[in-house]
């Protein structure tokens, strides 16, 4: 494993994505930590999130969206994502299917990407009418 130098933005960025559930993205890390740190460039931003995912410390979901969402939740699960309002939700891990699957095949399986998406609870309240 690599080793870096310890940085202070770096342990402010980790703690920050560990503190949240919203899976948030290097634009929403950025201006929530600016007011703490004035000197913050974007560059800055994406390299520890770069180092940090290297470490395995947080997870880089790629849902082929423009923006990468970033989650400090690193044990199994998968995300629903909201088509409306691109909020990401944390769902429960793939256990059941990975059982199911590596029954029926001869495959020694380690993990599992599902990305549920549609319209969350909020969205479908205001599609309904009825908030
Ligand atoms: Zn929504
Ligand atoms: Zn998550």
């Amino acid at each position: 494993m690599n080793h870096y130098r310890y940085s202070k933005q770096r342990e402010h960025i980790l703690s920050y994505i560990k503190s949240v559930k919203t899976h948030p993205t290097a634009n929403v890390i950025y201006d929530e930590l600016r007011p703490k740190f004035p000197n913050l460039s974007m560059g800055t931003v994406y390299r520890n999130l770069q180092i940090l995912s290297d470490q395995g410390e947080i997870t880089k979901l790629d849902f082929g969206s423009t923006f990468d969402h970033y989650d400090g939740y690193t044990n199994e699960h998968s995300h629903f994502v909201c088509t409306s309002c691109q909020q990401v939700y944390d769902m429960p891990g793939n256990y059941p299917l990975i059982d199911q699957v590596q029954k029926v095949t001869a495959h020694q399986i380690e993990g599992c990407l599902i990305k549920y998406y549609g319209l969350c609870q909020d969205c479908l309240k205001k599609v309904k009418g009825d908030n």
